[in-house]
């Protein structure tokens, strides 16, 4: 599995110029507009590349440099987003043309099984496979999905292939931009179809749900309520439900539970700018109905492309990806700045006393930050 260890800052402060144009390149970056040979010494031997030398390899579908590049949009440190901010510029008009995927599921629903075995017959029928998981507890639990290294053995083995863990650490937001521009750089490498794995817990399916065009909710027929341990939340965000393990004495288990989820289904509305959720069943591991899984997510695509509904929602994610980025940035430059951090603790406390409103409180601070910002500017 290529698992590129660029040695990327753990600083995690975001770039003071949020708020501002990006400068380009001249001084932000070292060595360009070529590039840094090895400093002496330096542990690793690699050599700080252009962002040319990025785009090229990653247009050329260079494997290493692709690795390379997605550790740039993995760092935290500033110059390493700047430059990370450049290579996408300029690949942007080469993304676009591939189907995104999301998948979801309880942990042992059989998603990576099923990736497995779908993923294998899309690389052999030519297609380049992408998988990336989002996986925010993935730093305390030492990579519980896709850091194994025994899961998809095959696909990490396939060179139509490129399997890249959840990147680590930060909150669903970091996570989330990290995936999202992965999916860039993946789909100007020539990648045309997308994988996204996230396990059900929280708030992933939702934010993985915003970056796919297609969702699909991997279950399994168990004893009792079917509806059980899923959140109906979940069934609504699914383009498409899978009963795995359709296989052996579990297939009559498996479309009963189809019926009772088509019947489930049916009280719920279907999505203002899409098709109503279908239920299949499949065996991830015998690869029954795998086939007919690819022809649902190849005729969504179809079905959506023509009536324009793909787009749209493309778009509309797209303008809710700047929202939350702003809200992230500005809540990120607020908390930091020198003078909030002095005086929140003491507004706190009026407020929980009672001694100051809650709006006043807030108006105060906002005007604080705004002077703070003034003076930042003049220096
Ligand atoms: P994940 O946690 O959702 O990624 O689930 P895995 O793919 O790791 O699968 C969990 C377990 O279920 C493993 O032991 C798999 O071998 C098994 N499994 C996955 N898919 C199937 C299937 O279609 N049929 C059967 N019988 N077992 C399966």
């Amino acid at each position: 599995m290529p698992n590129d260890t660029d040695d990327t800052s753990k600083q995690s402060v975001p770039p003071r110029s949020a708020l501002h144009v990006m400068k380009g390149v001249e001084g932000g970056h070292e060595g360009l507009p070529g590039y840094a040979t090895d400093r002496p010494g330096r542990p690793r031997g690699k050599r700080t590349l252009s962002t040319e030398e990025y785009v090229k390899g990653i247009l050329d579908g260079d494997r290493t440099l692709l690795a390379r590049a997605i550790t740039l949009v993995e760092s935290n440190a500033p110059a390493h987003q700047e430059q990370a901010q450049e290579v996408l510029q300029a690949v942007m008009p080469h993304t676009g043309h591939s189907i995104r995927v999301g998948i979801t599921g309880v942990p042992g629903a059989g998603k990576s099984t099923l990736i497995e075995t779908l993923g294998t017959s899309l690389t052999e029928r030519g297609h380049k496979l992408a998988v990336m998981a989002v996986d925010p507890t993935s730093s305390l639990s030492g990579g519980s999905i896709l850091g194994d290294k025994t899961r998809m053995e095959g696909l990490a083995r396939d060179t139509r292939a490129f399997i890249r863990p959840s990147p680590s650490g930060g909150a669903l937001g970091g996570v989330a931009r990290k995936t999202r521009e992965t999916m860039l750089l993946f789909e100007a490498a020539g990648y045309d179809v997308l994988f996204v794995e996230t396990v059900g817990v929280g708030q992933n399916e939702i934010t993985v749900r915003s970056m796919v065009d297609y969702f699909l909710l991997v279950l399994i027929a168990g004893a009792g309520d079917e509806l059980q341990g899923i959140k109906k939340g979940v069934i609504e965000l699914a383009d498409t439900i899978v009963i795995n393990k359709a296989d052996g004495d579990n297939i009559r288990a498996a479309r009963a539970a189809r019926a009772e989820y088509e019947q489930a289904l049916h009280y719920l509305r279907p999505p203002a700018d899409g098709r109503a959720c279908r239920v299949l069943t499949a065996s991830a591991q015998t690869g029954d109905g795998i086939k007919d899984l690819w022809n649902d997510i190849e005729a969504f695509r179809e079905e959506m492309s023509t009536s324009g509904a793909m787009q749209k929602r493309r778009r509309e994610q797209s303008r809710q990806w700047l929202h939350s980025m702003l809200d992230e940035r500005l809540r990120d430059l607020f908390y930091r700045q020198p003078a909030i951090r002095q005086s929140l603790p003491d507004i706190e406390k009026q407020v929980m006393e009672g001694r100051l409103p809650v709006t006043a409180a807030a108006w105060k601070l906002l005007e604080t930050f705004q002077h703070g910002e003034d003076a930042a500017e003049e220096t």
